[in-house]
């Protein structure tokens, strides 16, 4: 078999094969295999040294161009094993992007959540503190340190839970008050504070009555606090929370814990004084207890009553919450019923 012959049959045969190969690897190895200098095309290039001088060029371009020829072939095979690891790649990852996406539910504050944040916004705002305490709290401070000892009629004005003879669930934010009083230091500057939180009482649900509701007590004593200071910060609270249009009337009520007492009502937002069902055709809507701190609460806490003085006045967000927005169950803060609450999207 003469060189070019062989040649032609190299190329036959190589070349089908790369065409066959479907591994990059497999690939590699037929290239270095035919291509080196072991392999065939190089031995066939050694024996041209037994060819004539004028065949000697012929089959020498003739083999240059079976090698070229084979190296493209190995190229084009390579670039085309590329793409397929490519595109098979790209098909596993492919998104449908016209599959309907996945709703994301948005979820808001609980109502009452929402009107605790905007009144302890607005109290922080003025200077006050914010103030936790326990919900199990000791007769002493729930009921003692607010001059209500025990056997005092007053005490029957909360129906509250016993969890022995000392503890109980809170009937009141009020015992807070009287902790932070007893600790705080009247010569680095007067105390102005509100207790926000859950209370407890042992009523009987219905409508209007939920054995848990929700308390924000204010507390300030300086000296030279008198009950205009009580009345501005009142109608500037009722102006936040009810309308900037609205005014208040003080009606003298009775608390143990203040002395003089008051009811607190607000001017109807919704009929501004015509009368409405809302304000049961009065023109007005009781929102708030309050009065001046009594010297017993005060002296029970070591602050001197005779030098200083204060206020305090207590509201009920759930009562607030039902005003505002028209609810007339309690108990609908309760049941976590998403219906129920999804309708207050917290604003802005
Ligand atoms: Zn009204």
């Amino acid at each position: 078999m003469d060189l070019k012959t062989k040649l032609e049959q190299l190329f036959e045969e190589n070349h089908k094969q790369i065409g066959r190969t479907g591994d990059l690897d497999e690939l590699n190895q037929i290239r270095v295999n035919l291509l080196g200098k072991k392999g065939p095309i190089t031995e066939v290039l050694r024996g041209m040294k037994d060819l004539s001088a004028d065949e000697r060029p012929k089959v020498g371009a003739f083999a240059n161009q079976i090698k070229s020829d084979l190296q493209d072939a190995i190229a084009a095979r390579k670039a085309a094993l590329e793409q397929a690891v490519i595109q098979k790649k790209l098909a596993q990852e492919t998104i449908d992007v016209t599959l309907p996406g996945d709703q994301v539910i948005a979820g808001t504050p609980h109502i009452l959540a929402q009107i605790m944040d905007d009144v302890e916004t607005y109290f922080i705002g003025q200077g006050y503190q914010v103030i936790d305490g326990p919900e199990v709290e000791e007769d002493h401070y729930n009921f003692e340190m607010l001059n209500i000892p025990k056997d005092h009629p007053a005490r029957d004005m909360q129906d509250t839970f016993y969890l022995d003879s000392q503890l109980l669930m809170r009937s009141q934010t009020s015992p807070v008050q009287a902790r932070t009083m007893e600790i705080h230091d009247f010569t680095q500057g007067p105390l102005k504070m509100i207790s926000p939180g859950r209370v407890y009482r042992r009523d009987t649900d219905d409508a209007t009555h939920s054995h848990q509701f929700h308390q924000i007590e204010g507390l300030v004593i300086d000296k030279h606090i008198t009950m205009a200071d009580l009345k501005g910060t009142l109608l500037a609270l009722a102006q936040h929370v009810f309308g900037a249009d609205r005014q208040i009337r003080l009606r003298p009520s009775f608390f143990p814990f203040t002395e003089p007492s008051v009811e607190v009502d607000v001017s109807c937002f919704r009929c501004n004084g015509a009368g409405c069902p809302i304000c049961k055709y009065s023109g007005w809507i009781e929102v708030l207890g309050a009065g001046m701190v009594h010297p017993n609460v005060l002296n029970a806490a070591g602050v001197d009553a005779d030098a200083y003085g204060g206020f305090a006045f207590g509201l009920g967000p759930d009562r607030f919450a039902m005003l505002k927005y028209g609810i007339d169950d309690i108990r609908s803060f309760y049941q976590g019923d998403v219906r129920f609450l999804s309708q207050f999207q917290q604003e802005g």
